[in-house]
């Protein structure tokens, strides 16, 4: 009997320092040929196919990602899925909704298409090559998050000849990480299309645990006025720094009230809401008074904290703000714009969702991530949403020479096949 390790040593435990497995093996060799380990090695072999393809693909998030999605939606369409384009408003870019298998609620599996820059990053690999060496996997999107869409797409192979009992959903987005906008540029078109999966999977790296919980988040900018003038009359105008710095003193003070009364989770490492102003400018010389000043800033918020209570309190902390200055210069004012958030995560520990992936999952546990992720927005839309993915964004995602470990991605595949077992007849 060939296991799955002896496959790995006669297959793919090469020496060479780069092993591109698109050359070594084409596409689509993953039969179910039974319930040992070698169905598991043939899957792999086709995960690990469509991961190599999957990272030649530059889709760093400034770049189309077009080439990838027509692969994919190729990829799918041959194995008799249903596949819709949701392109972006530019169409530069394009998500793809996917879907097999009887009219139903069915199961959805969620990922972003997209990859983080890895310029100015000091790689030691091709970033868009994929690399083994021992049992790591390297390359940009490796973790986050083409090894989940690999998994899921070799799943879409398996799934083309078995025989389903409800439907296989899956959702792929674009610009995940320029602060999820391209979802929230599909939703009007997507939520239809999705109806209402009994569970969504959202495949960012969590080592393949459950995760139930993830903060929201938003970010601003405020424009501070006021009104500019020689300095050396400085008194008789309104400096716009002033009114920047009396917002900021408004912003801790926010900061103090949620950290004592607001909502508190001690399964994050700051249980509590935050804020934080990341940025300031304002003034053009010394001896001008800034009529002018600009803030950018973010709050991270727990789910139970809602986004837009919070905001609201930002924008009457300006308003207050704009209008101490009001009485020497009428034209003093702070204006606020939120350009961009997405919804915090919280699943109830008692949802059926949550023992239904850690069956999948084979997990016992669960646990919250520190990053943010789409899953809230499928959750809005009353999708029970859980976060489960091959990887470790803490010492994976994001950096130089990003890497898989191999025994991830066959836990990934391996929860893939339970999924399949579990729609199918
Ligand atoms: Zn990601």
């Amino acid at each position: 009997m060939l296991s799955v390790a002896n496959y790995w040593v006669l297959t793919l435990g090469k020496t060479e320092a780069q092993l591109r497995f698109s050359k070594v093996y084409p596409m689509g060799h993953c039969y179910r040929i039974g319930n040992g380990p070698q169905t598991q090695a043939y899957c792999m072999t086709t995960t690990l196919d469509i991961l190599d393809k999957l990272i030649r693909f530059d889709t760093v998030s400034s770049n189309s990602n077009l080439a990838l999605a027509s692969y994919v939606e190729g990829f799918l369409e041959a194995r008799g899925f249903t596949v819709h384009r949701i392109t972006d408003p530019g169409g530069e870019k394009t998500g793809l909704y996917a879907e097999k298998g009887p009219a139903g609620d069915g199961v959805l599996l969620s990922a972003h298409t997209d990859v983080v820059p890895v310029a100015g990053q000091s790689w030691t690999k091709d970033p868009f090559h994929l690399t083994r060496d021992g049992d790591r996997l390297y390359g940009r999107g490796t973790t986050d998050m083409k090894g989940f869409v690999a998994s899921l797409m070799a799943l879409a192979d398996r799934a083309s000849a078995a025989d389903l009992r409800e439907p296989l959903k899956i959702a792929l987005s674009y610009d995940e990480e320029v602060g999820c906008v391209g979802l929230q540029q599909m939703l009007d078109r997507l939520a239809p299309m999705l109806g209402q999966p009994r569970a969504c999977f959202v495949g960012e790296p969590t080592e393949m645990q459950v995760a139930i919980g993830h903060k929201g988040k938003a970010a601003l900018r405020a424009v501070c006025h006021g009104s500019s003038g020689h300095s050396a009359l400085a008194p008789r105008f309104t400096n716009a720094l002033h009114l920047a710095t009396d917002f900021i003193t408004e912003l801790r003070r926010l900061q103090a009230l949620y950290a004592r009364e607001g909502a508190q989770d001690t399964a994050y490492s700051v249980p509590y809401t935050s804020f934080h102003v990341g940025k300031m400018s304002g003034g053009t010389a010394l001896n001008i008074v800034p009529d002018r000043a600009e803030l950018t800033f973010e709050y991270r918020h727990l789910a139970a904290d809602q986004g837009k209570e919070i905001l609201s309190q930002i924008q009457s902390a300006a308003a207050r703000v704009g209008a101490s200055y009001q009485s020497q210069c009428p034209e003093a004012r702070v204006e606020v714009e939120q350009y961009n958030a997405y919804p915090g995560l919280d699943v109830a520990q008692s949802h059926a969702v949550v023992s239904y992936a850690q069956k999948l999952a084979r997990s016992n546990s669960t646990t919250k991530v520190a990053f943010g992720t789409e899953a809230g927005f499928f959750s809005e839309l009353g999708i029970p949403t859980v976060v489960c993915g091959p990887g470790s964004m803490e010492s994976q995602g994001h950096k130089p020479d990003e890497y898989l470990e191999l025994s991830q991605l066959k836990a990934c595949d391996a929860m893939m096949d339970r999924l399949l077992e579990d729609i199918s007849r």
